[in-house]
């Protein structure tokens, strides 16, 4: 697929390259990694400074109007170096939702100290019991004299262990796995009643389990009409699903240069093992399912604005590809740097990982592929 950058997009990628490149190394990284936020509060300023933290949001509100194809441009650049900072988190996931409900005012706030860096956020959606379905939501916000009264728990909320505020998913009517009935809601992350309790994932970043129990929430601190966020949830779950194939993109080259680098260099045998064919058409086959995840990526960065059913399709069979590419690719480099691919000093090692958790955020194989399934014969069945 041909896809060139225009002048903007060039731009925003290489302030995303040259910040990765001047300030993010493999050490400074595992540096970070291992601080007690897990990530640099100091990369967080330097993201806001180089105005990356608005590039989703419109420009009367300071950020940069951009759409799929600028997201999947820095998220790339991210995935290049691993940035463990809580962009898909506050930006991607936690900023669409308020940009899609909030009220101006909402917006100039809440998205202004996104953009400005001066507060994280996370969105507390799933629970426990879900498996991937954002409709199966227990936890209850119940309308009372003063707002609302929340109530419930939510599981593996990224980066919601140091997030300032969480956007939180409750029922304020209808049942369990009910399209209807489901309201977004502000809420400080340190107010009475919130306890999180933090933990770092298998791929180097943080999450939390959350829990609400009778937290008061002033009527304001509702996003949008009751009973009625489903859509920007959506929304917020699309453009996270471009932001990590983008990411997966990123990952997956460097994966594939650290790898080739390592079979040209290490001697076995009297000779680099890059020398064996056997090893070349291994390193040919991880690259070409870069460049198939390549395509799936830029088609479902330019897919966020289609009608329903054509982008819910492609979206579904982009994280689907992204999944297996990433599995393949991160299994090879493994195989290939051999005991070394295992070791947590050796950078390839946390690209496998990460590689292999994008497969299960926001939806893994098996789930988009049944979804995948089911948008395709919703379509058969029309036709
Ligand atoms: C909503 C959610 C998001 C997650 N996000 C991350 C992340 O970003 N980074 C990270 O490192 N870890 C994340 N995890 C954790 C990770 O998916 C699992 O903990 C890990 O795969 C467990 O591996 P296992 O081989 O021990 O168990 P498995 O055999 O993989 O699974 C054990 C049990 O957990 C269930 N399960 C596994 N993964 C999920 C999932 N993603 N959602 C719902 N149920 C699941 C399985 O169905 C099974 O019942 C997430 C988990 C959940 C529930």
């Amino acid at each position: 697929m041909d896809f060139k950058l225009n002048d903007e997009q060039r731009m925003l990628e290489e302030t995303v390259g040259r910040l990765v490149r001047d300030a993010y190394g493999f050490e400074t990284r595992e540096k970070n990694r291992n601080s007690a936020l897990g990530f640099s509060t100091e990369m967080w300023q330097q993201l806001a400074e180089l105005g990356l933290l608005g590039v989703p949001f419109s420009e009367e509100l300071g950020g940069f109007n951009g759409g799929g194809q600028e997201l999947m441009v820095v998220v790339e650049g991210f995935g290049r170096a691993l940035l463990l900072e809580p962009y898909l988190a506050t930006v991607v996931l936690s900023g669409t939702v308020i940009d899609r409900l909030g009220s101006d005012e909402q917006k100039a706030q809440l998205l202004g100290s996104i953009i400005g860096g001066e507060q994280r956020f996370a969105l507390a959606a799933y629970e426990g019991q879900a498996f991937y379905d954002h409709t199966q939501v227990t936890t209850r916000a119940v309308a009372n004299a003063d707002g609302y009264l929340l109530n419930g728990s939510k599981a593996v909320v990224l980066h919601g262990d140091s997030a300032d505020q969480l956007v939180v998913i409750a029922r304020t009517s209808g049942d369990d796995g009910d399209a209807a009935g489901l309201t977004a809601f502000v809420v400080a992350a340190d107010a009475a009643g919130v306890s999180r309790r933090g933990y770092p994932t298998v791929d180097g970043l943080r999450a939390a389990e959350i829990s609400f129990d009778n937290v008061q929430l002033a009527a304001a601190a509702r996003l949008g009409d009751e009973g009625a966020a489903l859509p920007a949830l959506e929304a917020a779950i699309e453009r996270g699903i471009v932001a990590l194939c983008a990411e997966a993109c990123g990952a997956m080259e460097v994966a594939c240069d650290q790898t080739l680098e390592y079979i040209k260099e290490r001697q076995q045998f009297g000779v680099a093992i890059g020398r064996f064919q056997a090893l070349q058409h291994r390193m040919v086959d991880m690259r070409m399912a870069l460049e198939k995840a390549r395509s799936m990526t830029i088609l479902a960065a330019c897919s966020l604005e289609l009608p329903a059913a054509e982008r819910q399709r492609r979206l579904a069979a982009a994280k689907l590809i992204i999944g297996k590419t990433g599995r393949l690719v991160s299994e090879e480099a493994i195989q290939l740097h051999g005991g070394m691919g295992m070791m947590d000093e050796t950078a390839v090692s946390h690209y496998a990982k990460r590689l292999v958790m994008i497969d299960h955020q926001l939806g893994d194989q098996q789930y988009h592929l049944q979804r995948l399934s089911a948008l395709l014969a919703v379509d058969d069945d029309v036709a």
